[in-house]
């Protein structure tokens, strides 16, 4: 049993364990599902992960994973990764159309995690394409899903959307601080390459005002995190971002390094990062007088941006186009690009307006149509001013104050230098604060890890405090588990032993009766009797009677009525005899049709009429059996003894009466030597 036991308990101890090991999976399991979507299959989600594959392959092998799905929601799910690689390929009409889609059967099957996710890429492609009423409409469902749960992925996604769409209103402050919020909960949420996006975003927002050192260190960041989470597509961000910024910072030689090494990680399918990238070493290449170069990215942009046919990438590709041609001498050139980039004018957001004004102005510059191009100048600098891209607004000071002496207008030329001048000696106080300001948010950062590797530590204390307090509760509860087995084992054991015990006592009592009982007549037998005998011989009340009875010629009554007959005649007379005696005597089966009656001297107890009456029950009817009367008669010997007297000797006495009273003519009682006391 105690091996039963000991292994019981190590069975608990193992489930426990398993038990607790399942919980952790279980609940592992639970926060990375939390994470991400948790009805999104697996097989789409692996899709979408995808950065090897271009979005026209992976469209096309989401269509067929959807023919092939009879399950709704599979097929919803596919919906809207096809609609999403086909706004990589920048087909946006088909995008929407399978959006609308989406979030139908999102409704119809109740996927709220489908339809939020199909909101937020519908809000994307709304706001690159300047549709900001749209966008607003579709950020207002978001925030009802936002605010009806407690979803903190969702608000975050949320808050980024919004950020993307004040950025393109030109609202910079309050785009900086949704993008903020969105990261400290991606940050909470432990989602790393999230939070590397918002952290692009904010540097984005950084470089355009100017905080160029806040942007370098934001991008690096970035960068980092982006690169040890191994994601392709953020890692090309910040590259870029970098690049842009260093070429703000008048370093092209760096800013071309970074684009270069940006467009080794920009993922297959992800066209609209290509193309600005092109875009980007377009601009850097032709600073850099490297002509040729900047040739073959303006001829990639360009094919890119027309293949996918957004308008955004058109424009960025087409400015820069201008720009270079502009640079080459081709002026007709650069005023085709820009009547080009001028077709998307109106499904373009400000700041993509405001890059083809300043080609404009170029142009007109470059025609010397004056006047022109400095109304065209005022009308930028106000967006640019509005917007408040400073950068931009840089480049149209440097050429109206240019276009301004051009005219004549000295004044006006003068207080447009200065206030270029002003613009710049703010950005280059920032370019001069970079370096310390690169220093002091390095040692931020080393005191930031510092503090971080140190409440790491106390988690890991704290972990492992919860954890012993955890074994230290398992152990606690097995123990009181095996406790308890061993007891109700024992318990149970103790119940059978005493049900065993009584069985065995009443089996035993049962075996004692049925050994000390005549079968015949229940009367106790010769044995039991003898053994009763020697028991009261010598009990108070003194002296003891003996009477042997035996019935009178009872051979007859075997040879007349049969043997059948004969035990009939025993039990009847056993009966008589029995009940013709005081309770507390005994009535035995001495052996054949011979009887012993004991009797103890109870005062007022005439062992003469006792006999009598046994002998006169017998005698007064005869025994009834099977409709035959067989008269009964017995013979009584009688004997009275102290115990000084002996059994023997008793016994002896009580048959020599019986004998003399079957001599005697039978059907009487006969007493034997009365004893020594009483003679
Ligand atoms: P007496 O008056 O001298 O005692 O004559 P008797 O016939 O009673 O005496 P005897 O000893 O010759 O016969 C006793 C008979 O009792 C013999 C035997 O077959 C019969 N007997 C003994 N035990 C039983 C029994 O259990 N059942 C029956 N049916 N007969 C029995
Ligand atoms: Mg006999
Ligand atoms: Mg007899």
């Amino acid at each position: 049993m105690g091996r039963r036991v000991s292994s019981q308990a190590g069975g608990s101890l193992r489930r426990s364990v398993a038990l607790a090991v399942l919980l952790w999976l279980g609940l592992a399991l639970a926060f990375a599902a939390g994470a991400a979507n948790p009805s999104e299959p697996p097989a789409i989600a692996a899709l979408r992960a995808d950065q090897t594959r271009t979005a026209a392959q992976l469209q096309a092998q989401a269509a067929r994973l959807r023919a092939d799905s009879k399950d709704p929601a599979f097929r919803a799910w596919a919906t809207l990764a096809e609609a999403e690689f086909a706004n990589d390929q920048e087909h946006a009409e088909a995008a929407l159309a399978g959006l609308d889609q989406a979030m139908a059967q999102a409704a119809a099957l109740k996927l709220p995690d489908l339809r939020f996710e199909a909101l937020i890429r519908l809000s994307t492609i709304l706001v690159n394409r300047g549709r900001s009423k749209e966008t607003e409409a579709v950020l207002a469902k978001m925030q009802a899903m936002v605010e009806s749960g407690s979803n903190a992925r969702w608000r975050a996604l949320w808050l980024h959307e919004r950020g993307v769409l004040e950025r393109k209103l030109g609202r910079f402050e309050e785009a900086r601080s949704l993008f903020l919020q969105a990261r400290s909960l991606f940050a909470q949420l432990g989602d790393a390459v999230m939070e590397a996006r918002e952290m692009n975003s904010i540097g984005n927002l950084d470089g355009r005002t100017g905080r160029f050192s806040d942007a370098v260190a934001m991008h690096s960041d970035a960068l980092t995190i982006a690169r040890k989470a191994g994601d392709k597509s953020e890692t090309a961000r910040s590259l870029r971002m970098l690049g842009v910024l260093y070429l703000n910072l008048d370093d092209e030689e760096l800013a071309s390094r970074h684009l270069l090494e940006a467009l080794d990680h920009v993922e297959e399918r992800n066209r609209r990062e290509a193309i600005a990238l092109h875009g980007e070493l377009i601009g850097t290449f032709t600073r850099l007088e490297r002509l040729a170069e900047a040739e073959y990215h303006g001829q990639q942009a360009v094919r890119l941006a027309e293949q996918s046919g957004s308008h955004p990438n058109r424009v960025n590709a087409f400015t820069r186009m201008a720009e270079l041609r502009l640079l080459q001498g081709h002026i007709d050139d650069a005023e085709q690009w820009v009547a080009k980039a001028d077709e998307s004018r109106d499904h373009v957001a400000v700041r993509d307006r405001s890059l083809i004004g300043i080609s404009r102005m170029r142009v007109l510059a470059a025609r010397d149509r004056t006047a022109e191009a400095i109304k065209q100048a005022d009308a930028v600098l106000a967006d640019v001013r509005d917007l408040g891209d400073r950068i931009l607004e840089r480049s149209v000071l440097d050429l109206m104050s240019e276009l301004q002496l051009r005219a004549g207008d000295a004044a006006s030329a003068f207080a447009t230098r200065k206030a270029h001048q002003k613009l710049d000696k703010e950005l280059a106080i920032d370019v001069a604060a970079r370096r310390i300001a690169l220093l002091e948010s390095s040692l931020e950062r080393e005191r930031a890890k510092t503090e971080r590797e140190l409440l790491q530590r106390d988690n890991d204390i704290q972990a492992l405090r919860l954890n012993r307090q955890r074994l230290i509760a398992i152990a606690l509860f097995v123990g009181l588990a095996t406790v308890l087995v061993v007891s109700a084992l024992l318990y149970a054991r103790y119940r059978s032993t005493l049900r065993h015990r009584n069985e065995l006592r009443a089996s035993r009592d049962a075996l004692e009766r049925v050994a000390n009982t005549d079968a015949l007549t229940g009367l106790a037998n010769r044995h039991a009797a003898a053994r009763a005998l020697g028991e009261r011989l010598g009990r108070i009340p003194e002296p003891l009677t003996v009477m042997l009875l035996d019935l009178d010629e009872f051979k007859r009554i075997n040879d007349t009525h049969g043997h059948q007959a004969g035990d009939a005649v025993l039990q009847e007379a056993a009966k008589r005899m029995r009940a013709a005696l005081p309770e507390d005597a005994l009535l035995g089966r001495w052996g054949g049709e011979e009887f012993i009656a004991i009797l103890d001297g109870a005062p007022g107890r005439e062992p003469a009429s006792v006999a009598e009456a046994m002998r006169a029950t017998l005698a007064a009817a005869p025994v009834s059996f099977e409709g035959v009367a067989i008269p009964v008669t017995v013979s009584i010997g009688v004997a009275t003894a102290f115990a000084s007297d002996g059994i023997d000797a008793l016994l002896a006495e009580a048959d020599a009466a019986l004998y003399r009273a079957k001599g005697a003519g039978r059907n009487r009682v006969v007493y034997g030597r009365p004893p020594a006391a009483l003679a």
